[in-house]
């Protein structure tokens, strides 16, 4: 089938209707950039999922990050995302202001020389993401030992998708699978839950063509609970051996507290015993008090759009966000307001 023949199906699509969740953020921002939406038919709904860390990411980890930058001896290190983030207390940009030590970097990487440079003081980073960036504090652990750079720490909000992939599995009609985290884990781990939960699940690149030949597979494959992989190119079955085991040397699984879905067991990485020292307590960090008014664990978890909150562009934008949702550039609510 050519691509004007998938998009002319899609668009005349006239059977029961479907209803689709892009787990991935990366997704959620490629298919409203490219209004792929707007060319499906009325019958085919694409839901936005839990794919985006920083949306994930509970409140307890921000006012965590900015405790610790109230120590003179911590500096805190972050990608930028995660600075405008609302914890219970304010942000990390207002504890900069206060007077904080964070820095945004562009990778964990760069904290190692600033650790090294520096023998005064600790060296914080904010670990947050799944599989895909989960590899590079694996590298950055590898590098510190190697150097005998003591002074780094990890505040991790590590997730894994196949737990929340289970947990919300079921309650729409197919998936689209983030094909970057499917390049380190392999596709193979979803069959069976897949196969449990009885609806197809598809590996998906992000350009517009990857993407809306992945939606008319699971448009076809409705009632069949089977991965495909439409991202060859990188995604194999078994994933990233070297990645996989540099991740299981440094992190173990471990429960881990997501917005809007609670606690699950096993979804994310921790730092495991003999790395203690590594860490700047990243365990029991579970509680979760949104802003007053965000609809961001609903968002999440596709129960509602952006647009049904009552907050979204008007009280709720980008240069003032109430919500991670609108914070983060994988954001349901930011990629809805930029593209509007
Ligand atoms: Fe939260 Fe803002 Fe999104 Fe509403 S629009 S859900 S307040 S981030």
């Amino acid at each position: 089938m050519t691509n004007t023949d998938i998009l002319s199906y899609l668009k005349n699509y006239n059977g029961p209707d479907v209803r689709l969740m892009e787990i991935c953020g990366s997704h959620t921002a490629a298919i409203v950039r490219s209004g792929i939406r707007t060319v499906l038919s009325d019958k085919i709904k694409m839901i936005s999922g839990p794919g985006c860390p920083v949306c994930v990411t509970v409140t307890s980890y921000i006012d965590r990050l900015i405790e610790l930058s109230e120590n003179p001896e911590n500096v805190i290190c972050s990608f930028g995302d995660l600075l405008r983030v609302p914890g219970s207390r304010g942000c990390l940009e207002e504890a900069k202001a206060g007077g904080g030590d964070i820095r945004m970097l562009y990778s964990p990487i760069e904290m190692l020389k600033l650790a090294k440079d520096d023998g005064l003081h600790n060296y914080i980073f904010a670990a947050v993401g799944f599989e895909t960036t989960a590899p590079v504090y694996a590298s950055l652990m590898e590098s510190a030992i190697e150097n005998g750079v003591n002074n780094i720490r990890l505040l991790t909000s590590l997730k894994t998708m196949p737990e929340v992939v289970k947990r919300i599995g079921g309650k729409m009609d197919g998936y689209l699978l983030p094909g970057h985290v499917c390049t380190v884990t392999g596709y193979a781990l979803y069959e069976p839950i897949a196969a449990k939960a009885g609806v197809p699940m598809v590996a998906a690149g992000f350009e517009d063509r990857n993407i809306l030949q992945a939606v008319f597979a699971l448009v076809k494959l409705k009632g069949r609970g089977v991965v495909r992989n439409f991202y060859p190119s990188v995604v194999t079955r078994d994933g990233n051996t070297k990645a996989l085991e540099s991740l299981d040397r440094f992190f173990e699984a471990g429960s881990a507290a997501w917005r809007g879905l609670g606690s699950m067991e096993d979804s994310g990485l921790y730092l495991r015993n003999e790395y203690e020292r590594f860490d700047a307590g990243s365990r029991d960090l579970t509680e979760d008090r949104e802003n007053s008014g965000c609809h961001c664990s609903k968002v999440i978890t596709g129960e509602e759009r952006s647009t049904d909150c009552p907050l979204f562009g008007k009280a709720c934008t980008p240069s003032d966000p109430k919500g991670a949702c609108m914070v983060s550039r994988e954001g349901a609510c930011f990629n809805e307001f930029i593209n509007r």
